[in-house]
C-alpha cells in the first residue's frame, strides 16, 4: 500500500516530505487515515540519533489518532468510520508471560514500536507522520465519543506513560505526588494525578511555569534549582515521576520522598550521573525506578477515563511542514504542551 509522510534521513538532516510503502492489510488488521498526530520528545530523539539505534529513513509519530477506513475478515472491535487510537507500539510476541498478563511494552521478545524498528518480517515500521497507518487490530485503542480527537492524540504516549506508574503505585486521595519538568509528559502526570485525587506539587527549572502549573492543577510549585523552596518539601512525596530527558542530578530530590517513596524515571535513558547517593534510600527505603509507556488495555482504560473525566492534553496544533521549528522549539521548552500535527496540512 502506497503511503506518504515526512522522514529524517539522517541524524543532521531536517525532516522532509518521503513516500513510501506500508504493508497490505492482513485479516487482524485496522487501515486508519491518519487525523492527528503528537509530537514527543522520543521522536527528537530518535530523528536526531540520541540513543545510537536510529534507522533511516524514519518516519516518527506514536501518538495517532484517525478514521478507521478498512477491517480485515477477523478484526471484531471496530468498523469503518471509527475513531482509534496507535500509541508507542504495533505488535509483540504475545505469548510470554509479560503480554500474556497486557503489559505488551516488556515483552521479553522485545516489542515492535510503531517506528525505528523492524516487524517480524523484517521490515523497517513507519510512525504517524504520515498520511496512513496499518495495525493489528490487539494493538488499537477505542475512541470514547466526546474526546477532542486532537487533545487526545498526546493520551497515547504522554498520557499513558505517566498513568501507568501513577496506577502501578497505587496513587489514589490520600497520595501525595511530585513531578520533575513540566513538558508534554509532565502536565499529563499533573492532569492525571490530579484527576485520580492526589495533592500534586510541580518541580520545574522555569521559574515561568507556576501559573500554568496551578492551571493544569498543581498545588504546589517548587523551583528545583532553589534549596531553600527544596528544603520546604522534605520527606513529603509517596511518588515522583521524573520526566527529565537529559542527565540530571536526582540527589536532591531523594530527601524530598516520604519513607518507602519511589522517584520513578520515564525521561532519561542512560547511566546516571552524578551517582545517586544510597544513604537516604537506605536510611528511608526509598527506591529509584523506571517506568516504560503501560500496555494496550492499560492504555485503553486511561482513555475510558479520560472520557468519562474529560481529560486531554494542551495542545498547539501544527502543519507538518512546520515540524523541524517544532523540534527546535521543543530543545528550548517552548511548546504550551504538546505539539500536535494537523494530518490535512500533510500535502500543504
Ligand atoms: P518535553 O515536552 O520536551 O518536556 C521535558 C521537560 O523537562 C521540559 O519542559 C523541562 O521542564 C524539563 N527539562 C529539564 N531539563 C531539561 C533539559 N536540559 N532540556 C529540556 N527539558 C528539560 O519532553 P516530553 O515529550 O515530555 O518527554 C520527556 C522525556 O520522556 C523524553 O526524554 C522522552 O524521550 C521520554 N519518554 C519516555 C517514555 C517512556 O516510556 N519512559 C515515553 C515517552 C517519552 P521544566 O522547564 O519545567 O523544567
Ligand atoms: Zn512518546
Amino acid at each position: 500500500m502506497k503511503a506518504f509522510g515526512y522522514a529524517a534521513h539522517s541524524a543532521t538532516s531536517p525532516l522532509v516530505p518521503f513516500h513510501f510503502e506500508r504493508r497490505d492489510p492482513r485479516a487482524d488488521d485496522v487501515t486508519i487515515d491518519i487525523l492527528y498526530c503528537g509530537v514527543c520528545h522520543s521522536d527528537l530523539h530518535q530523528a536526531r540519533n540520541d540513543w545510537a539505534n536510529s534507522i533511516y529513513p524514519m518516519v516518527p509519530g506514536h501518538e495517532i489518532i484517525g478514521r478507521v477506513v478498512a477491517v480485515g475478515p477477523s478484526v471484531t472491535r471496530f468498523k469503518v468510520g471509527d475513531h482509534a487510537g496507535v500509541g508507542c507500539m504495533v505488535d509483540s510476541c504475545l505469548t510470554c508471560e509479560a503480554c500474556e498478563e497486557g503489559e505488551e511494552q516488556y515483552c521479553r521478545c522485545f516489542p515492535i514500536f510503531t517506528y525505528n524498528a523492524l516487524d517480524r518480517e523484517g521490515a523497517p515500521t513507519y510512525g504517524g507522520y504520515s498520511d496512513r497507518i496499518v495495525v493489528k487490530e490487539r494493538f488499537v485503542v477505542k475512541i470514547p465519543d466526546g474526546l477532542d480527537l486532537a487533545g487526545a492524540a498526546p493520551l497515547l504516549c504522554a498520557g499513558i506513560t505517566t498513568w501507568s506508574p501513577l496506577r502501578h503505585w497505587n496513587v489514589n486521595d490520600k497520595s501525595k505526588v511530585a513531578v520533575v519538568g513540566l513538558g508534554g509528559l509532565g502536565h499529563m502526570a499533573i492532569k492525571l494525578a490530579k484527576a485520580l485525587g492526589a495533592h500534586v506539587t510541580l518541580f520545574t527549572r522555569s521559574p515561568g511555569k507556576s501559573d500554568d502549573a496551578r492551571r493544569l492543577g498543581a498545588d504546589d510549585i517548587i523551583l528545583s534549582t532553589d534549596a531553600d523552596q527544596m528544603a520546604t518539601v522534605g520527606g513529603r512525596f509517596d511518588l515522583i515521576i521524573d520526566t527529565v530527558p537529559y542527565a540530571h542530578d536526582l540527589n536532591p530530590y531523594l530527601p524530598t520522598l516520604a519513607i518507602n517513596g519511589t522517584i520513578v524515571l520515564v525521561g532519561y535513558l542512560g547511566p546516571l550521573e552524578p551517582p545517586v547517593d544510597s544513604v537516604p534510600l537506605i536510611m528511608g527505603r526509598k527506591s529509584v525506578a523506571g517506568s516504560l509507556i503501560g500496555g494496550i488495555a492499560e492504555t485503553q482504560a486511561l482513555f475510558d477515563f479520560c472520557g468519562k473525566h474529560g481529560v486531554v492534553s494542551d495542545i498547539e496544533v501544527i502543519k507538518m511542514r512546520d515540524i523541524n521549528e517544532a523540534y527546535e522549539r521543543l530543545l528550548k521548552a517552548d511548546v504550551k504542551y504538546r505539539f500536535v500535527i494537523d494530518m490535512a496540512s500533510l500535502k500543504e
